[in-house]
């Protein structure tokens, strides 16, 4: 091997050596069984001790003035489960029971945190303290190294109970904490949690890149003239949910019927969000796989409820971006943010005439130099030269600087 290739070879070598640990998540659904029972028992038990936490919180601080540590709490909670009343909560497994005390202190940490950010104004978002919650709302309990084992390949000890989970793919590197959740339909799910090597990417670069506008009408237009659609699940289902909606309503409160109706509005529900899921993780990869780079404009989401409402939810940008960036991470391709403040729509792409008359009605326009523009194509094409520029690749064609809009009305 020539000298330059084996030093080439060692350097890649050492690099995937200090690649850092990342956490991965593997899901699977649990076998429906009558001994899930169990796992329903225990994420209530983990329900109400967290409510009870809650109250040790707010007495002490009303006492003492002071704010609890998670030490004391755990330590304290240790020694109530000695007592008779309460030896029932050790059902639960007491790493369950720590790690409800430490989310209860991670919460308290970020309220008090957000009280600061807000004095020194920093930010107006208010983050509340934990709260109380109903019982039958509790999610989860999670366990760390010990009260689980793995046992075979798809069997799981859980105390001394076993239960099965559906293994669609196979687990990869240690497990450091699992985590049982059930949804809205009642449903347990394992959560493992793992820390994984991270694999080299490798990608065949295909020496495309474009800018993207996102819009209501057409969900993505490139700055190549390419279009995709979305579907609008919500909008599709909104009768289906209606139904069932009025159907639970008129059911007596607290009998089976009442249950029934409620488990077939959740399932109406998770039909809409599996078709957006869907949607979101195939043109993710589709565009990841096409584009070596995308340039894409920041969205600023809250406006843009106030202004569509319903819609915006339904096409689900904000977690789009969300797909997008991990699917990108992983295939090696770039995604660009653009700044907020820089006036896409508005711009014409030929001379970098700002034409600020523009309206939300407006699909096609013509500025003073002869280009006839379609609005969300002449954004794209804005968005990709701005993000190359700003990437470093220089101007690329007559564009202004950004020029200040006020981000509480996006033009899209
Ligand atoms: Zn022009």
């Amino acid at each position: 091997m020539p000298e330059c290739l084996r030093l080439f070879a060692l350097s890649c070598n050492a690099l995937s050596c200090i690649l850092p640990c990342m956490r991965k998540t593997f899901v699977y659904k649990l076998y429906k069984a009558k001994r899930n029972k169990r796992l329903h028992q225990q994420i209530n038990i983990g329900g109400v001790i967290h409510n009870h936490c809650i109250a040790l919180h707010r007495r002490y601080y009303r006492r003492h003035k002071q704010y609890l540590s998670s030490h004391r709490l755990k330590s304290h909670v240790a020694k109530l489960k000695r007592l008779p009343k309460y030896a029932w909560w050790s059902q639960l497994g007491s790493q369950a029971i720590q790690d409800i005390i430490e989310r209860i202190d991670k919460g308290y940490q970020r309220f008090f945190q957000n009280l600061n950010d807000r004095q020194a104004k920093k930010t107006i978002q208010r983050v509340g303290p934990p709260s109380f919650r109903k019982v039958r709302h509790a999610k989860s309990f999670t366990l760390k190294q010990a009260g689980w084992k793995l046992l075979g390949s798809n069997r799981l000890r859980i105390g001394s109970t076993v239960y099965k989970f559906a293994k669609s793919r196979d687990i990869e590197g240690t497990i450091k904490t699992v985590t049982i959740k059930r949804d809205a339909l009642g449903d347990p799910y394992v959560y493992f949690s793992c820390l994984v090597t991270p694999q080299p990417i490798s990608r065949v670069m295909t020496g495309k890149s474009a800018g993207f506008d996102f819009g209501l009408t057409t969900y993505l237009t490139g700055s190549d003239g390419s279009e995709r659609h979305a579907p609008q699940p919500l909008k599709q289902g909104l009768r289906a949910l209606a139904i069932a909606n009025r159907q639970l309503s008129r059911k007596q409160k607290g009998s089976a019927n009442q249950e029934r109706a409620k488990q077939h509005l959740a399932r109406v529900h998770k039909r809409v969000a599996n078709v957006r899921q869907a949607f979101h993780w195939e043109l993710a990869r589709e565009l990841c796989a096409q584009y070596d780079g995308m340039v894409l404009e920041t969205l600023n989401l809250h406006g843009m409820q106030a202004l569509w409402g319903r819609k915006v939810s339904d096409l689900g940008f904000g977690r789009f971006v969300q797909i997008l960036h991990h699917v990108a991470s992983k295939t090696g391709t770039v995604v660009h943010h653009i700044d907020p403040w820089f006036p896409s729509t508005k711009l014409c792409s030929e001379c970098g005439h700002l034409n600020d008359s523009i309206t939300l009605r407006d699909r096609v326009w013509c500025c003073p130099c002869g280009a006839i523009h379609q609005r969300d194509h002449n954004a794209a094409l804005n968005i990709f030269r701005e993000g190359a520029s700003s990437l470093g690749g220089g101007r690329v064609s007559p564009t202004l600087s950004a020029t200040a809009v006020d981000p509480r009305i996006p033009v899209l």
